[in-house]
């Protein structure tokens, strides 16, 4: 098949990637022409574990295509993705959806022949219809199908999950689309993940259900952290307790800062300002908002507590800015928000991070970057490990102790173990277990 894909960021490589290894013919589209010059040069504007090999390989083998130009590639396609961002429109938390409408303008002009055009990119309930309306209004002539696919991979783990997905969800108004879209998938369907057809709306719906129940098990288990370290219990032993049960399942379960990224953050608030739209309150949903905002300002009390009651003129060690591991992303991650309370209470403030410290020293120029993992914890009142990297997983705990000023370590991803810290001499205080002190 032909297939066009909006939007060459995180969801669009890896899907047009993925796609392409299945043996479709695939064309990338972006705005960005340095993106696109840069991609066409191979080199890859993310970092995303694998996806250098899949477009590499899907590239030689001329499967895969970069353009800045919407023309040839609109109208060759069977299908266009369209996979532009839909970030938080500033001020009300609305998702912004002008990249999804401008993109879908563009694709307007260049239709030819029957084209099923799929939303990835995660737009609230009836935005299909406004697609639909758009491109009806620009060319009234073209054959045309709008589908809701929505995207549920994680970063980190892109590839493993566009390969084995537990479930691809089609959104579809017109029983024509069914085919074109099996057709699309026809290689995984084969192993066995569920196309599950669905209307368009309960498409679109699903996804923001889907983040925002997980995101709503993360601020769970950060509450009972909190009430595990009033009471002397140890919450990841509570998460295996429960985790261990099926229907509740034990993954995202692990206390910590809370939740970031570019999707749960943005999708709760969106699916919440949705459901007024409709005059439906979803106080659980504006619970799990609240507790998650809470919680980075408990981790820094937790942090500032750990340095007597006051980080002013203190230096605090940082591991990890990355919203979580295997990725470079930072958008709405914990630790830049910790790193920004932390400095605003006069500390100075060194971290390290594998991959995200180039994007991280633009959005906060104050911290100092390190050379190396060991390096904030030079001369440091505390080290905090706020990411868990794997390279944070097996540090050596006695070089640590050793070179800072107050031997003080922070896990607020609850890695290591008390007996191991103080064998090293370390101080140690975790989230939600009886040494959190
Ligand atoms: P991104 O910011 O990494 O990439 C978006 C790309 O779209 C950028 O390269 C941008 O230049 C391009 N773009 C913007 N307007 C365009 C236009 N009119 N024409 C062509 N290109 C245009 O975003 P992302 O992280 O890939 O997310 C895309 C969508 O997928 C979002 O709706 C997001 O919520 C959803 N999603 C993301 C993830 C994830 O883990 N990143 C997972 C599931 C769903």
């Amino acid at each position: 098949m032909k297939i066009a894909i909006v939007g060459a960021g995180y969801v669009g490589l890896v899907t047009g990637a993925g796609l392409a290894d299945f043996g479709h013919q695939v064309t990338a589209i972006d705005v960005d022409a340095d993106r696109i010059a840069a991609l066409q040069q191979g080199v890859v504007p993310i970092f995303e574990p694998g996806l250098d090999e899949l477009l590499s390989r899907n590239m030689a083998a001329g499967r895969l295509v970069f353009t800045t130009s919407f023309g040839a590639a609109i109208a060759e396609a069977d299908v266009v993705f369209l996979a532009v961002g839909t970030p938080s429109r500033r001020g009300d938390g609305h998702a912004d959806l002008s990249y999804v409408y401008d993109a879908t303008r563009k694709v307007a002009e260049h239709l030819d022949g029957f084209t099923v055009v799929a939303t990835k990119s995660t737009v609230p309930v009836g935005t299909g219809d406004e697609v639909e309306r758009i491109l009806a209004e620009h060319r009234p002539d073209a054959d045309v199908l709008v589908v809701s696919n929505p995207e549920f991979l994680r970063e980190g783990a892109a590839i493993e999950d566009f390969k084995r997905p537990d479930r691809i969800v089609v959104g579809i108004e017109d029983e024509r689309a069914r085919a074109v879209m099996t057709e699309v998938y026809r290689p995984l369907y084969l192993n066995q993940a569920p196309l599950l057809f669905t209307n368009r709306r309960t498409a679109e719906l699903t996804k923001y259900a889907a983040n925002a129940f997980l995101a709503m098990k993360v601020s769970f288990i950060n509450e009972m952290a909190e009430l595990c370290e009033r009471a002397g219990a140890d919450v990841q032993e509570v998460a295996r307790g429960i985790g261990l049960d099926r229907r509740i399942g034990s993954k995202f379960l692990h206390a910590g800062p809370g939740y970031g990224g570019s999707c749960f953050p943005k999708d709760t608030l969106a699916l919440v300002r949705t459901a007024a739209d409709h005059d439906v309150s979803l106080s659980l949903v504006e619970a799990t908002i609240a507790a998650n905002a809470r919680q980075r300002f408990l981790m820094v009390d937790k942090i500032v507590g750990a340095c007597g009651g006051d980080v002013s003129g203190k230096t605090i060690g940082l591991l990890g800015l990355t919203f979580k591991p295997n990725t470079d992303d930072i958008r709405d991650a914990p630790a830049i928000d910790i790193a920004t309370m932390l400095m605003e209470r006069g500390a100075r403030v060194v971290a390290y991070d594998p991959q995200g410290m180039a994007a991280a020293a633009l959005v906060v120029p104050g911290v100092v970057m390190a050379e190396h993992a060991y390096a904030p914890a030079d001369n440091a009142d505390a080290l905090v490990l706020v990411t868990e990297w794997n390279e944070f997983r097996s540090l050596d705990l006695a070089r640590v102790a050793g070179v800072m000023r107050h031997p003080v370590f922070v896990d607020l991803r609850n890695v290591y173990r008390r007996e191991e810290m103080q064998r090293a001499g370390l101080r140690y205080m975790s989230v939600g277990r009886p040494d959190a002190e």
